[in-house]
């Protein structure tokens, strides 16, 4: 028997007009027989909220007690949305992650799912119920709620299916799939009929919000077809797979990204020995900080210092901070500067590698739009600038226009 799951984000969710619409909508398009698991995002920006909420009474809560927050959101939604599903005469339950199965490593607010243990969903399934889970959140094995990281719906909603060997995965969303570069940044920019799990992975990581990049992995690893599409049309969206099935490849680049969420930290006149660089990035990987873009520059060649610039997210810039100074004061540095004013802008695409005038024609982009680049980076499929932050638009609009002119 068909099964199908079916993830709604927070915009889908944001009013109860709109939760009502979500479940008047899967009934509508449910065919008989077909077992049903709906995945749900917390209302509009109620994560958003939460967060602010906790800063005001502690900027630097414990990471079980922000799960704790956090997962409250999304229990909002699916006791929500099953009690609409009774009201248009379908029987339906809701299930918080822990209550689906879903077990995670046990760090707060980035744990990772380790399994699915689908028995419980299976059975109210079994008996003709709708299910619908409860995003974002699992439980570890002290028994402690935690979160998936922002985003992290995508990714419940991933491993549920690959867990459930199921028929299809829908990510229904506010835009209308996958485009070549942020529609709400790039107006011109086109929506894809497809795009490879590698593709699409990468322009996650550089920062396409539209999904978790973890999300991807998973339908990656089991093998899961996702469909990106709108909630509020009924158009087909993007299909993230492992080949390209039908649209022709016109492009080595396949999509433009920027990410806002990037924060720079330099740590100025290090000696210029063997085991700084050690001694700098384990601590911040001891503290489970992600490092990005890294740069070391010679700062002065005859006192034999150089400088080390990194990227890391800002949510972790205040611990990277105070790790890296206390670091900087150990090894004799002449200083520490933190920026929040960058972003990255990357051009992503698997043909790249044996194309190579791609850096060339991003620069020349950059250059037009009169955008200095202040440190540069690649991958086998993506090259990315890091530059200030309120050139965002035009950067983006400038390397978009280059790579996709009009037909
Ligand atoms: P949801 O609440 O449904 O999870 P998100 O806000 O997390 O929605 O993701 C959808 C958003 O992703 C879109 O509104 C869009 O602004 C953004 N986005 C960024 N890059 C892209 C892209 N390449 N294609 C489509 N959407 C993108
Ligand atoms: N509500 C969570 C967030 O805002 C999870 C999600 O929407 O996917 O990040
Ligand atoms: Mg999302």
């Amino acid at each position: 028997m068909t099964l199908i799951v079916k993830k709604f984000g927070g915009s889908s969710v944001a009013t109860p007009e709109k939760i009502v619409n979500v479940a008047r909508r899967i009934l509508q398009e449910k065919k008989d027989g077909e077992r049903i698991v709906v995945v749900v995002s917390a209302m509009g920006d109620t994560t958003d909220e939460l967060i602010d909420l906790m800063k005001s009474v502690n900027d630097r809560p414990n990471g079980r007690e922000i799960d704790m927050l956090l997962s409250t959101g999304e229990q909002v939604s699916i006791a929500l949305l099953a009690m609409a599903f009774a009201r248009l005469g379908h029987p339906a339950i809701s299930l918080t992650g822990a209550q689906a199965g879903i077990a995670t490593t046990v760090q707060h607010n980035k744990a990772k799912i380790q399994r699915v243990e689908p028995g419980r969903i299976l059975a109210e399934l079994a008996k003709g119920q709708i299910v619908v889970v409860a995003g974002f959140q699992g439980v570890n094995a002290a028994g402690d709620i935690t979160t998936l990281g922002r985003g992290g719906s995508d990714t419940t909603a991933v491993a549920l299916a690959g867990a459930l060997k199921a028929d299809a995965c829908e990510i229904f969303t506010d835009v209308k799939g996958v485009y070549s570069a942020d529609p709400r940044l790039v107006p011109r920019a086109r929506k894809m009929q497809e795009i490879t799990y590698n593709e699409m992975l990468e322009m996650a990581r550089l920062g396409a919000v539209v999904m978790q990049p973890r999300s991807v992995e998973m339908g990656k690893s089991y093998g899961v077809p996702i469909h990106v599409r709108s909630t509020f049309t009924s158009e087909p969206g993007t299909y993230i797979r492992e080949e390209y099935t039908m649209e022709e490849r016109e492009f080595v680049v396949r999509g433009v990204a920027h990410d806002l969420n990037v924060a720079k930290l330099a740590v100025l006149g290090v000696p210029d020995r063997p085991g700084i660089a050690y001694k700098l990035f384990s601590a911040l990987a001891n503290a489970n900080i992600d490092v990005d873009m890294i740069v070391q520059s010679i700062r002065n060649a005859d006192k034999n210092i150089n400088d080390i610039l990194f990227t890391v997210s800002q949510q972790d810039l205040p611990r990277a901070r105070e790790i890296v100074e206390h670091t900087a004061k150990e090894l004799g540095a002449l200083g520490v500067v933190a920026d929040e004013n960058v972003a990255k802008v990357s051009v992503v695409g698997a043909g790249m590698l044996g194309s190579p005038g791609i850096a060339a024609q991003m620069f020349g982009a950059l250059a037009d739009a009169g955008v200095n680049i202040e440190v540069i980076s690649t991958s086998e499929i993506s090259i990315s600038c890091l530059i200030r932050a309120d050139q965002v638009k035009e950067a983006v609009n400038s390397i978009h226009s280059r790579f996709f002119p009009d037909k």
